[in-house]
């Protein structure tokens, strides 16, 4: 079956070109070049109707800027992004509206993206009245029906966004999103800002609406321990490139990739007795200047003289199973061990 998304070998660069100072002093011999960030390196996923897929890292590692690209909110600059095994690039007219109303994004901060001067249901029924899923005279009813789906009293419509707690602005960003009614949701570290309690709240409700609308998700998270309660599969990034992707469970029970191995780790668990705090050590290398071969060597306590020079590639290491680690080709399949 062809997958719902499809992100083959997609790589994301910025580039900061020189000012005219900097222009200048080129030209009189300083040696300043453009600066280049590399923020998504190479990366190819699948995503399947009706899956969730979680991606983890920690901050600057490129997950948002992959997951704005799935939405459409940035351009890769190299690589595919298929919707419904439609190159989104390419795709025109009414396919390409339908394409970018299917695929929609929630933020962490919805306040940031609503307008303050704008009653809740005004910015709920914006969309779905301007691209016409439905007739001007139902869009009241709709927006009626989308707060309730999202656990809120319709009443609050009438509401202007401040006057609503971090929870109650969460539900209204997914109501927002769903107005258009969407396949895919990117969900950009969507209960981050939440106290533990409502972050419980807010994924029951994302999964309650994955089985009400059959919706696919992209959860993107620093948080494993997050990311667990809602994945059926999970994928680590680390400094713009994919390090491991598996199972939920399978990940998690048995990590294979060190990066993958210090971030459940980190989990808390209930056990305070068993915890073992295993920082990873040092800070995330800028991506201005990533070390060479595999990007975590500085940090990984197996490092060894290949990490240094070549890159490891993403491999399937059991079924399922992929890991991007010069250990796997070292002492054979290391995700079952
Ligand atoms: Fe560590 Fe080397 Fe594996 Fe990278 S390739 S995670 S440095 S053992």
């Amino acid at each position: 079956m062809t997958p719902l998304i499809e992100i083959d070998a997609v790589s994301k660069r910025f580039v900061k070109e020189l000012d005219i100072a900097e222009r200048t002093a080129k030209l009189i011999g300083s040696n300043v070049e453009p600066v280049r960030v590399h923020a998504v390196d190479d990366v190819s996923l699948s995503i399947h109707k009706g899956e969730v897929l979680g991606l983890v890292g920690e901050s600057g590692c490129g997950k948002s800027t992959l997951g704005r690209m799935v939405a459409g909110l940035l351009t890769p600059s190299e690589g595919t992004i298929r919707f419904r095994g439609r190159d989104v690039a390419t795709v025109k007219g009414a396919e390409a509206r339908d394409a970018a109303l299917k695929v929609q994004m929630v933020f962490q901060d919805p306040m940031s993206s609503l307008n303050p001067r704008l009653r809740v249901g005004e910015l709920i029924g914006e969309a779905p009245r301007v691209h016409r899923v439905r007739p001007r005279r139902e869009i009241g009813a709709y927006v009626d029906d989308l707060l309730g789906r999202v656990g809120l009293d319709p009443v609050m419509a009438k509401r202007y966004p401040h006057q609503f707690s971090g929870g109650q602005r969460a539900r209204i960003g997914i109501a927002r999103a769903l107005a258009v009614e969407p396949d895919f949701l990117v969900c950009d570290e969507s209960v981050a800002a939440l106290d533990v309690s409502i972050q419980a709240q807010i994924l029951n409700l994302f999964m309650r609406l994955r089985e009400d609308l059959d919706l696919t998700y992209l959860f993107i998270s620093h948080d494993l321990g997050v990311v667990e309660h809602i994945s059926d599969r999970i994928a680590v990034m680390y400094l713009g490139r994919l390090v491991e992707l598996g199972g939920s469970e399978d990940v998690l029970a048995r990590p294979n990739h060190p990066y993958t191995q210090a971030l459940v780790a980190e989990i808390p668990t209930l056990q305070t007795s068993k915890k073992i705090y295993s920082a990873i050590k040092g800070e995330i290398p800028s991506p201005l200047d990533p070390p060479p071969g595999c990007h975590f060597h500085p940090r990984c306590p197996h490092a060894f003289a290949r990490c240094r020079e070549e890159r490891p590639l993403l491999k399937e290491v059991a079924p399922g199973r992929f890991s991007a680690c010069h250990l796997n080709d070292e002492t054979g399949a290391r995700a079952t061990a």
